[in-house]
Order: structure tokens, then sequence, then C-alpha cells
């Protein structure tokens, strides 16, 4: 089923509020096979929302509009869509209960209840996280039409849990999709790696790149979810042979929380061992990524910003002639900070980072973007040399490659793997 996306609103045409509900369904609808080949948006216009739905139902079996199901009088989404489509608004009562239920101990204005009129016939999607409901009614030419909340903690939760079940009750068998996550390897010479799966059609494995990763979505369907995982794992353990080192995960689906610091995280509690950082040009970013994980506090033992070259020396023992000699953006600098963090913390782990995130402050020999890396466990210490990109980036992009770069070090580390990059 081809999909359209229209996003109703004007703060989002204006660029005060980011489109996040667009970037979040779309992503859950490819996960289950259904393509988003549009997505528009338009202000709190009922002028302009017609025209955009009656294209969109012109060419997809499948739109889904977000925004303006609220109680104000810019709200309406609802009304525009009902009467592009020919159907009367009905009161629901079950959604006239759970406005009532939500207001109980405060006052509920009379236009609250509009909130709860549906289209004749609809799905009603409950809404646990506010109070407009979603729906999805089919329109005359049988095209399927979604309505659901704008605010980002109201629909996520009601595309995960009403319409993508919804959605996925439509179609005849299951679909699944699994993600091998790599890092260190590029687009380009993965999908060369992999060209020939490339052509597959049941599974499909399709590659993409993000926040200096490159992941491997395979989608299979059969006519049970046991069938459909059965025909992934063949093709999944193919490319993760094929992609050897560079997999560091394999995970359900996009919008699961797995990422390099959930691997480490991961590891480290598994071995029973712990981890300390001694950060300057990332600021403090690794230790931050580490802390996002839940159940970190029993991995992670201490996070030093050492900025300055005093702070190196005193708090974590880096020799003064090694600064002088070598400079504060080194190999022997970035081993003596993770030695340093490692001994101060007496954890199993210790990174170091140093490097020139820009714009200013770089050499010829010692250009933007170069940062040094160490990871040490008490017998091996590995430091590996980031370079700068072909194009730079900018600042924010260096500390970001650079923090997981340490992240996939440690990672590294654990696994015995070697440190081997063909790009990050
Ligand atoms: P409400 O009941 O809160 O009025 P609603 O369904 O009418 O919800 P809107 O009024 O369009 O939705 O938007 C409510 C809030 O949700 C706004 O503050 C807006 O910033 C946010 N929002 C709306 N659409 C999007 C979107 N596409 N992406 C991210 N945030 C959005
Ligand atoms: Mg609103």
């Amino acid at each position: 089923m081809k999909a359209e996306l229209i996003s109703v609103g004007t703060e989002l045409l204006l660029g005060h509020t980011v489109n996040t509900d667009a970037a979040y369904t779309a992503r859950a609808l490819s996960a289950i096979g259904i393509d988003v080949l549009h997505v528009c948006t338009v202000g709190d216009n009922p002028g302009r929302l017609e025209e955009a739905l009656r294209t969109a139902l012109g060419r997809s079996g499948l739109v889904v509009l977000t925004g303006g199901l609220g109680p104000t009088n810019d709200d309406l989404t609802k009304e525009t869509a009902a009467r592009v489509c020919g159907k009367r608004l009905v009161p629901h009562e079950e959604s006239r209960r759970r406005i009532a239920e939500y207001f109980k101990n405060r006052e509920c204005s009379q236009n609250q209840w509009k909130q709860a009129d549906l289209p004749e016939g609809c799905h009603v999607f409950p809404n646990n996280h506010g109070t407009a409901p979603g729906c999805v009614f089919q329109a005359e030419g049988g095209q399927y039409v979604a309505l659901l909340p704008g605010p980002p903690s109201e629909l996520e939760p009601m595309v995960r849990d009403s319409l993508i079940p919804w959605l996925a009750g439509l179609s005849q068998g299951v679909i699944v999709s699994r993600m091998v996550r790599t890092f260190g390897i590029g687009e380009g010479s993965a999908a060369q790696r992999l060209a020939d799966l490339m052509e597959s059609a049941n599974p499909t494995a399709a590659p993409y790149a993000k926040d200096c990763e490159m992941f491997v979505r395979v989608t299979a369907k059969g006519e049970t979810e046991e069938a459909a995982q059965a025909l992934c794992a063949p093709l999944v353990e193919e490319i993760r042979r094929r992609l050897g080192d560079y997999v560091y995960a394999v995970n359900g689906d996009g919008t699961s929380p797995s990422c390099l610091e959930h691997t480490v995280v991961g590891l480290l509690a598994e071995k029973g061992m712990t981890l300390a950082t001694a950060e300057s040009c990332t600021g403090g970013l690794i230790a931050k990524r580490i802390t996002d994980v839940p159940g970190a506090s029993e991995v992670f033992h201490l996070g030093a910003v050492t900025y300055a070259n005093e702070a190196k020396e005193r708090l974590l023992g880096v020799p003064a002639e090694l600064l002088e000699q070598y400079g504060a953006v080194s190999e022997p600098v970035a081993r003596a900070m993770a030695e340093g963090v490692r001994r101060l913390a007496g954890s199993s782990i210790g990174v170091g980072v140093t490097g020139i995130a820009g714009p200013g402050g770089g050499t010829p020999e010692k250009p933007v973007g170069l940062v040094y890396i160490g990871v040490c466990d008490g017998t091996r210490t590995l430091v590996h040399r980031m370079d700068p990109g072909v194009r730079q980036k900018g600042r924010e992009w260096t500390r970001f490659r650079a923090a997981s770069t340490a992240l996939d070090l440690v990672r590294r580390l654990l696994t015995g793997a070697p440190v081997e990059y063909e790009r990050i």
C-alpha cells in the first residue's frame, strides 16, 4: 500500500515546530512495509487542507493526517476530512466518557466535547495521553484516512499502539524487520559487499547511513511472525558475516533505542566491568551518551572533562613533559588520559579523548577535526587517530563522531575485535 502523510499546523510551516510526527510515522510505516511516497505540510487553513487531501486521495491508498484534532477553533482537520470524504461527524460515547473522566476535577469548557465527534463508521484510536482521540475510516474510493493528534507525546504512542497494529491487521500476513547496525564502514563500501543481497525480494535488504553509522534494514513478509522471522534470519546472518566486526548490534525495529552506547553498557554489565572517561574536545558527550542508557550506574564510574592542560596534569596525572613535547592533541596524551582516569576511578576501562573540534585552533600539522582517542583495560591501551573527514562538517559533527568512535573502541576492546576502520 502506498501512503501519504499530511501534517497540519501553521507552526510547522513557519519552522517554529520541527515536524517530528512525520518522521516518526514514516519510520513506523516503513517498518511494516508501507511505503510513504509523499509528505505534505499545510497550515491551519481548511481550503488548502482540502486541496492537499484531495490530491492525496487521488494517488495514495492510505492518507495519515496529523494535528488539528484539538478543541480550539483553528483545529479543523477532522471537520475538513469528514466533509471531503462525505462523512457526518457523530458523537462517540466512549470518547465523551473519556473526556469527562479527563476533566473530572477540572472545569471542562464546552468546546472540549467537539473532540468526541468522529466521522461515522470510523475505527476509534483512544488517546491515553491527552483528550483528542484519533481514528481511521475509509473514503468513498476505498482509501484509508487516519486522523491523529499533533502533540508528539500523544501521536507516538497512538501510532505505535493503535495505528500500526490496525494496519498490520489489514494485510494478509505479518511483516517483520530487523536492523543490522554498523560503525566504521561507509554506505558505498557496505553496499558493494552486499550488492547481490540487495536484489532479494522477500526478504528485502536496504542500507542507509545516519549519524556516522550505517544500517541495513532487512524486511520480510510471512504468514506468521515466526515465518517472517525465519525468512529474515539467514539474510541477517549473511549480512553479519560480510560486514564482520563493523556490526555492533542487530535488533528488531528502527524505533527501539539500540545504539552504540546501549551495546557498550550491555557488554560492560555482562562482563561485570566498569568505565571511566576523561574527555577534552567532546566535553562530556561520551559520559552523557553512556548515562542516557538506563542501568548505566552499574557500569559507569566517573566522567571528567579535562579541558585545560593543568587539569589533565593534576587530575589525570598526564606528565607535563608529554604535554610540552607532543602537545595536548597527541597520541601519548590520549594514552596518558585513558590510563590516568582509569587509575583515578579504579575502573576496569579508561577512555581518554583529545582533539581539535574547531572551527578555530587548527594548524597544518594538527588540522581541525583531528582527534586522538585512547582506551585501556590495564593490560592493553589502544589509541586511534581520527583524521578529519574530506569535507568539514563542523564542530558538533566532529564531537559526535569522536564520541561514537570512543564508544566503538570500548566495544572492540571488550570483544577482542581488531581496531580497523574503513571509514568513520
Ligand atoms: P491539541 O489537542 O493539543 O490542540 P491537536 O491535535 O489539535 O492537539 P495541534 O493543535 O495541531 O494538534 O498541535 C498541538 C501541538 O503539537 C503543537 O504545540 C505542536 O507544536 C505540536 N505538533 C503538531 N504537529 C506536529 C508535528 N507534525 N510534529 C511535531 N509536533 C507537532
Ligand atoms: Mg490544536
